[in-house]
């Protein structure tokens, strides 16, 4: 057996943060995770599982020791964010709005947790117990225990941050209420034939959303060069061009699933035949399909547990904002208990932890909230819908006092600054 002040339960990207955020506060941490994330080398292909890293995730990385290893392997900085329905209506996003460099970056889900588990082993009051499986839990006015395969760890606090079908979220009866959208979200990894994009776009087809996220092997912004096909050019430039792509496909369940079992060679195809021109000519490279489902647990504490990150909340994943939340809940946390050490609290009460709930609750509810309206909002057929919401982009965009207030309102928001 052995104590901690807080175990932390999955050591996926808010987990591995959450114990590094609770270690800087000097308490004793535990890391339980499942599975041991394969490490990294440059030869290794793109993960088809990305995320847009906001400014205000990327900070916390910072903070955490855990960023410039993700800027030194691999990570694609954007500049700019491009919105449509139908064309005219097209609106653009840019960083020099909110006096910004990027908007932010694409990184791969896995990079980013190798990253946060290198600063874990470095600190000494964090161990890690991997791989390992929780068994049961029991807690009391104490502590709490946790038996795991091979060890029983106790703790004051225990991290559930074991992702969107959270088993301690069931051990410890926490209710969740839940929206199936019925749609899946298709990830397809492409090689482009133009290079490196400082751009991410998203169309709203009345099907679902297609969108771009650039990926790179440098981690440096690149402007778009000028076209060049991939048949264009030679072996050797083939290797170092850069132009690199995840696609997201959003659509009914069943074409998802007929997409998923299509060769390479036919899912390239149905994707230009969809795709905006834009795109140019691709080769798909991998492709994978996740259902898409919205849950929100009923509170975010039961007694000396605390829910984390996707454990907590899942969300359409339309603006790339799911951990980009699960990061912000790790600060919150961090601020909070930091306060209560500091003012003599004690640290692990339900009073301290419910300011952690009070703090986040609102905030995930609200980007919820937003994703909802404007997955509704684009997938309603009524043709004066659909002429309300390109109008709406079109004034979004065009109209020179709407473009500030709004757009550079609304862009600071995404990027969490
Ligand atoms: C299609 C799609 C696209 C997305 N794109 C974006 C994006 O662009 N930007 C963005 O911000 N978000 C995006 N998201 C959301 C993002 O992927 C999630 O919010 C994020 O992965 C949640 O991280 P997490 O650490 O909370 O959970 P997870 O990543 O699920 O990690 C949970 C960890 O817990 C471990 N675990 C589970 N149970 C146990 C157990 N009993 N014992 C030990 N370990 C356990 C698991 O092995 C795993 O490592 C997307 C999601 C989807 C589906």
């Amino acid at each position: 057996m052995k104590d901690f002040d807080c175990v932390v339960i999955g050591g996926g990207m808010v987990g591995a943060a959450s114990a590094l955020a609770l270690a800087q506060l000097g308490l004793t941490v535990a890391l339980v995770e499942q599975h041991q994330p394969q490490p990294f080398t440059k030869e290794q292909s793109f993960d088809l599982r990305v995320s847009a890293i906001s400014l205000a995730s990327q900070y916390l990385l910072e903070q955490l020791g855990a960023w410039t290893q993700v800027m030194q392997w691999r990570a694609c900085p954007y500049k700019r964010l491009g919105v449509w329905e139908q064309e005219y209506a097209y609106t653009e996003f840019n960083a020099d709005n909110i006096s910004q460099a990027h908007l932010g970056h694409i990184a791969e889900n896995r990079l980013l947790q190798l990253s946060l588990w290198q600063q874990i082993k470095l600190q000494s009051n964090i161990e890690v117990f991997c791989p390992e499986k929780l068994i049961s839990l029991s807690q009391n006015s104490d502590q709490a225990t946790l038996v795991l395969e091979h060890i029983t760890l106790t703790a004051k606090l225990v991290i559930a941050a074991d992702g969107a079908n959270s088993q301690i979220r069931d051990l410890v009866n926490i209710g969740i209420t839940s929206w199936d959208y019925q749609q899946s979200a298709m990830l397809v990894n492409v090689k482009t034939e133009l290079s490196q994009q400082d751009i991410t776009w998203q169309q709203y087809l009345p099907t679902g959303p297609v969108a771009f996220l650039p990926l790179s092997k440098n981690t440096v912004l690149q402007t778009t060069k000028p076209q060049e096909t991939i048949d264009d050019v030679s072996s050797k430039d083939k290797v170092d061009t850069g132009g690199y792509a995840s696609l997201v496909w959003y659509h009914q369940r069943d074409e998802i699933k007929r997409l998923a079992a299509l060769s390479n060679q036919q899912l390239q195809q149905e994707i230009l035949s969809v795709f905006p021109k834009r795109l140019g000519q691709i080769e798909v490279l991998d492709k994978g399909a996740f259902p898409l489902t919205r849950r929100h647990a009923n509170t975010y504490q039961n007694k000396r547990v605390l829910l984390l990150g996707d454990a907590a909340h899942t969300i359409n994943p339309m603006a790339g904002q799911g951990v980009n939340l699960g990061f912000k809940d790790v600060q919150a946390l961090q601020t909070v208990i930091s306060c209560a050490i500091g003012n003599g609290e004690c640290w692990h009460n339900t009073v301290v932890l419910s300011r952690y709930e009070r703090m986040r609750r609102k905030d995930n509810l609200l980007m919820q909230s937003t994703m909802d309206v404007l997955y509704h909002a684009f997938s309603h057929p009524s043709p004066l819908i659909k002429t309300l919401r390109n109008a709406s982009l079109f004034a979004v965009s065009k109209v020179p006092g709407l473009n500030s207030v709004v757009k550079n309102k609304a862009l600071a928001y995404a990027c969490g600054v």
